[in-house]
């Protein structure tokens, strides 16, 4: 374990320990927090995630550490007395999880129910956990309600849903309370350009477009082109990364005020194609974008659309970032800035 860079954060809101920090939504998360008025400290393996972003972008405490390392819990639980913790280390390749699904239950699950045991011994009571829309498998509703049910149908949301079930468990036997959201696909950058997704490898469809607009690749795959929806094109609900990340600041402050466990999709209700999400990339990037057609990707279902109704009164969650295309008017400006 190696600690670096004091946060200068106000502590008097109370101190949150962000593991997965230095990743797309924990960096997101941990600037919302800050912004808010908590002090946080970071926990990253650094094996998918970027020390400066922690170090220099949000000027915070790195802890460079895995979840299953207990030691190295068990040591930052005694350096800092935390009011919550917030998770996001995870793996979250849909397609890896299929063909290496040890490397994912191990990390996801048994790193987290390490992380949970450190926890019910530190005394640390209130967990925020990234779950995920993949938990629910091939949805018979939609948009899809948070007591849809859970089948998923990869092993990425396999872990997350077992994760879930554990959190329920420990609210019984433990009474530590959480609150698991469950991400629809997250999207976009910080507003302000400090913070974007940078993922190595990278996977997602957005900054894939993106790239592609920006030349760094010839072309975007479409991954399936004869699935049951409108255009034959795997359709997805796509949600700002800043929105996201202010709901787990709202999620928090719920659990402070002592709400009990529950769960909350974080989705828009609205869905887009592949097709779509390229043509739209078209109009805002001005750019050509290439696109073949290629068969479908493993793992994927056809239609994921979920209704944050649950978080907007629950929780009072007010996405500002709605729209496709202010996420991809966001996400451009940062892959300008990092590529262009
Ligand atoms: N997708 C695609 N080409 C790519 C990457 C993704 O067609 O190069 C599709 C993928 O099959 C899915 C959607 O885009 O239907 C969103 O995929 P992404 O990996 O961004 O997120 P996921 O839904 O897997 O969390």
């Amino acid at each position: 374990m190696q600690s670096t860079s004091p946060s200068t954060s106000d502590p008097s809101k109370g101190k949150i320990l962000v593991t997965g920090g230095a990743g797309y939504i924990g960096s997101h998360a941990s600037l919302a927090l800050t912004s808010a008025g908590y002090e946080v400290v970071v926990l990253d393996s650094l094996v998918y995630g970027h020390a400066n972003i922690v170090k220099d972008v949000l000027n915070l405490e790195l802890v460079v550490g895995d979840t299953n390392d207990r030691s190295c819990l068990d040591s930052l639980f005694k350096k800092h007395s935390f009011d919550a913790v917030m998770h996001f280390a995870a793996y979250a390749y849909v397609g890896e999880s299929v063909t290496q699904p040890d490397k994912y239950y191990r990390n996801n699950v048994v790193g987290t129910l390490t992380l949970l045991e450190a926890m019910k011994d530190a005394g640390i009571k209130k967990f925020i956990f990234s779950s995920t829309c993949a938990t629910y498998g091939i949805p018979t509703v939609v948009p899809i309600p948070e007591d849809h049910p859970q089948n998923p149908i990869n092993p990425y949301g396999a872990t997350k849903l077992m994760v879930e079930r554990i959190l329920a468990d420990f609210d019984h036997a433990y009474d530590l309370r959480s609150v698991a959201f469950r991400y629809f696909n997250a999207a976009g950058a910080d507003p302000q350009g400090q913070l974007g997704e940078a993922h190595d490898p990278e996977t997602h469809l957005i900054p894939l477009v993106l790239f592609a607009a920006l030349g760094r690749i010839p072309s975007v795959s479409v991954f399936g082109t004869d699935y049951d929806t409108p255009d034959g094109t795997c359709i997805r609900d796509y949600i700002h990364v800043t929105d996201l990340a202010q709901a787990h600041v709202q999620g928090l402050e719920y659990l402070m005020k002592g709400g009990k466990s529950d769960r909350f999709n974080l989705g828009n209700g609205s869905g887009f194609s592949v097709k779509e999400v390229i043509e739209t990339a078209r109009t805002v990037t001005g750019r050509e974008i290439i696109a073949i057609e290629n068969p479908r990707r493993a793992g994927d279902p056809p239609a994921l659309v979920g209704s944050g109704d649950r978080a907007r009164n629950v929780l009072g969650w007010d996405p500002q970032y709605a729209d496709l295309k202010t996420i991809l008017t966001h996400a451009w400006a940062w892959h300008l800035k990092r590529h262009g």
